[in-house]
């Protein structure tokens, strides 16, 4: 795309490594019009390697990490080595561009959950639906007097989008209790880890952990390596054999659960169908579900 009333072009402003050569964040500047939900994603952009001083021409899809209310975007990216996009955008420094679109899309957004803001257009329909305002700060989904618990399932780089979701104080008023289960092959893949961990020790945390100290749960999972007190097995797997409910010392109950998964396509469709012989599903015609799931790839 090279329509540039389509696209704003923003500078990076800070760049930090979790595993060299292979995993990495972006902070870009943020133009104040570009509003989106927390969970949905950008489109950005980035001229071709053999002009880099031309317009964007290569555009990938990133979910946002960084919240509604904040003033710069983040964005958590994986370096796939033979890919076209990402190697170049791990390249970017403090003070280069990078484009992104005027438009965010996506579903994976708590709002599909409640009945008075949910969307009746299907996922796929991301791309064709116009952006809403972000949720107020404060503002709450739930109306209910018992509030549903969310469960955030993430391989890999899928806990970007969970990132924006958490960094929502919506989030944190619409779900009794929020489960984060993030599974990746190594420890050292465990990006954002002491953020989640060090908000139960924050300030402006205090009142939601003094009303529950269990307020949110995180579970980190590594397949290929022995993490204190937890197994090395597959998301799936946990899901299946009811140790993942067992881990949280919560119950994974379509009737009190809302839940997302995000990541791989091969995780997301098997835990997809285990979820559906447990009784969740997405939201169809304006009715909501207790199902959402995004596709990296
Ligand atoms: C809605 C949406 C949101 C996305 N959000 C993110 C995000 O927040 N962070 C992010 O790193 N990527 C994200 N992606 C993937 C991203 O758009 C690119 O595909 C990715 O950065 C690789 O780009 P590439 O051109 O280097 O390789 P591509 O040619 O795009 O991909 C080549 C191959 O790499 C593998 N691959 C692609 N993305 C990933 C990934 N994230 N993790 C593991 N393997 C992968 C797949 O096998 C794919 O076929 C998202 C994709 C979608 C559709």
């Amino acid at each position: 795309m090279t329509d540039v009333s389509k696209y704003t072009r923003q500078t990076v402003t800070e760049v930090r490594s979790w595993v060299p050569g292979k995993l990495f964040s972006l902070r870009v500047t943020r133009d104040p019009a570009y509003l989106f939900k927390a969970g949905q994603f950008a489109r950005v952009g980035l001229p071709a390697a053999d002009d880099p001083d031309g317009p964007p021409t290569l555009w990938r899809a990133y979910s946002m990490v960084s919240g509604p209310l904040e003033d710069a975007l983040e964005f958590y990216s994986i370096v796939v080595p033979e890919g076209e996009f990402s190697p170049r955008l791990a390249q970017l420094r403090v003070g280069d561009n990078l484009y992104v679109e005027k438009t965010p899309y996506g579903f994976l957004t708590i709002d599909r959950f409640f009945p008075a803001a949910t969307s009746s257009a299907p996922p796929e329909a991301a791309a064709l639906e116009a952006p809403t305002a972000a949720p107020a700060a404060g503002a709450t989904l739930a109306t209910r007097e018992t509030k549903p618990d969310l469960w955030l399932l993430a391989t890999g780089t899928g806990l970007s989008a969970y990132l924006s979701i958490l960094r929502d104080p919506a989030t944190w008023t619409s779900f009794r209790r929020i489960i984060v289960v993030h599974g990746v092959r190594r420890a050292e893949e465990l990006a954002y880890r002491e953020e989640i961990e060090s908000w139960s020790r924050q300030p402006e945390f205090a009142p939601i952990y003094r009303a529950d100290p269990r307020k949110l749960i995180y579970l980190a999972i590594a397949t290929r390596e022995a993490l204190p007190g937890m197994p090395s097995e597959r998301l799936t797997t946990l899901i299946a054999d009811g140790r993942l409910e067992q881990l949280a010392g919560e119950r994974l109950d379509p009737k009190s659960a809302k839940v997302m998964l995000c990541g791989n396509p091969d995780m997301l469709s098997a835990a997809r169908k285990l979820l559906g012989e447990m009784g969740f599903a997405p939201g169809r015609r304006g009715i909501p579900g207790n199902l959402a799931v995004e596709n990296y790839w």
